[in-house]
């Protein structure tokens, strides 16, 4: 990257392509192949003393390109410009953001480590966490937003498995209640406090989704990695699944290497898609936050919500506030808000809704909406859910690029069918 030129959204065009090897074509081509023809044998045997870590590579030396599972150019400008966005060493992409979030999990714990995870986390993470990783002899940790770092030692402690502390795994803001987990605080009074005392590297990964990559960068606030759901913000479109994980290079070293392995990288179509995505990545995220600033606003003054739950909103002497202003560079699209009554209530605004669809999923062009206590949180402990306000009322948006006013529009008209509804009920 040319260093003049300071801002990563200049760069999603042009960044790490290069026309003359695709018969000077301004855009990169998909590259749909499997393999690639080595030029001689010599080069073949080189490519492949870098590929096993056979000899270190020359300081100027690219990865030559061997076979598509190992490498392909839409994959690798992909992590190139993806990387820019969080000053990270490296990327890797994958198929999914499961298969993003699986890997490092598998990769930096081994049987008897201990786990520390943020709650409420996502559905697939969560089950990851909680059914397939004591399987295989991996222990965890829930913690939850309002714990003080002294209270997270305590717990950590009655583990029994405090001196195997090997990550800590944090979803923050949290999703859907936007609550903050303090990174730089947990990653340096817990993960470097017991790495320091075990002797055991404590590794700080940070699913930074629901902030995509402009609103909050995980890598500055002490975070070793930071992973993506690809599908939400990045891809925004909500027509590719995909993931992402970047960090500095000893440590993509080993997820890229567990991921040839595993075989779950993306595929050169849907990473071209990606590429496509990144050009407007800025672009859509401004309008979104700035719808969701508005639509908060409207939700925060209407009187058939209760409650209001956006980052946007945080007054200065509310809790987590101090820590959106040291982490967080802007509120993100992502809104939830308690509709007055419960869940017949809930439904039927979902249902009458026009413009706004209801799906599960965020971060693309189009807003969505869902119920998360029986949509995407419906497998959460039903405790847990209580301690974190997932109710019947509650209702999550993602809010898109549409026309601000036709957004309040659609809430204001289903507001209005609700107590339609009422009124014929009584
Ligand atoms: C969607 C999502 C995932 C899972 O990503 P997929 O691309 O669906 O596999 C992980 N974490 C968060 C926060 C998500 O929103």
């Amino acid at each position: 990257m040319e260093n003049k030129f300071k801002n990563p959204e200049s760069h999603m065009m042009t960044h790490g392509y290069k026309p003359e090897l695709s018969e000077g074509a301004v855009k990169c081509p998909i590259f749909q192949t499997s393999t690639f023809v080595f030029k001689t044998a010599e080069e073949g045997k080189s490519f492949f003393e870098i590929a096993y870590g056979l000899r270190e590579k020359e300081p100027t030396e690219e990865l030559g390109l061997i076979y598509s599972r190992i490498n392909n150019p839409n994959l690798e400008i992909l992590e190139n410009r993806l990387s820019l966005w969080d000053k990270a060493d490296d990327c890797a992409v994958f198929e999914s953001g499961m298969s993003a979030i699986s890997t490092v999990l598998l990769e930096f714990l081994k049987p008897g480590d201990l786990l520390v995870y943020s709650n409420p986390t996502y559905g697939g993470t969560d089950h990851f966490i909680n059914h397939f990783l004591p399987e295989i002899g991996i222990h965890t940790l829930g913690i939850l937003p309002n714990q003080s770092i002294e209270e997270v030692k305590t717990e950590i402690e009655k583990t029994g498995h405090a001196n195997k502390l090997a990550m800590i795994y944090l979803e923050t803001p949290a999703n859907p209640n936007n609550a903050l987990f303090d990174m730089s605080g947990l990653s340096e009074q817990i993960g470097k406090y017991y790495e320091k005392r075990n002797d055991k590297q404590v590794i700080v990964a940070v699913d930074n989704t629901y902030m995509g990559p402009i609103w909050q960068h995980p890598l500055e606030h002490g975070a070793d990695l930071t992973l993506y759901s690809a599908t939400k913000y990045i891809g925004g479109h909500s027509d590719l699944i995909a993931g992402a994980v970047m960090g500095r290079q000893e440590l993509m070293t080993r997820v890229k290497t567990l991921r040839t392995f595993l075989g779950n990288m993306i595929s050169p179509n849907t990473a071209w898609l990606l590429l496509r995505s990144l050009e407007t990545l800025k672009l859509r995220m401004d309008k979104q936050c700035d719808n969701a600033q508005k639509v908060a606003e409207y939700l925060l003054e209407n009187d058939k919500v209760e409650k209001v739950y956006y980052l946007g909103l945080l007054h200065p002497e509310e809790q987590g506030y101090d820590i959106y202003q040291k982490q967080c560079t802007g509120p993100g699209a992502m809104i939830s808000f308690d509709i007055v009554g419960g869940e017949k209530e809930a439904f039927e605004f979902l249902n009458a809704l026009k413009l706004i669809k209801l799906a599960v999923s965020l971060g693309s062009t189009e807003s969505l909406v869902q119920h998360p206590m029986t949509m995407t949180h419906a497998g959460v402990d039903p405790e847990h859910r209580k301690k974190i306000n997932i109710t019947e009322k509650m209702i999550r948006i993602s809010v898109g690029v549409e026309n601000t006013e036709d957004i309040i529009k659609d809430i204001k008209q289903a507001f209005k069918a609700v107590d339609k509804k009422e009124l014929s009920h009584s």
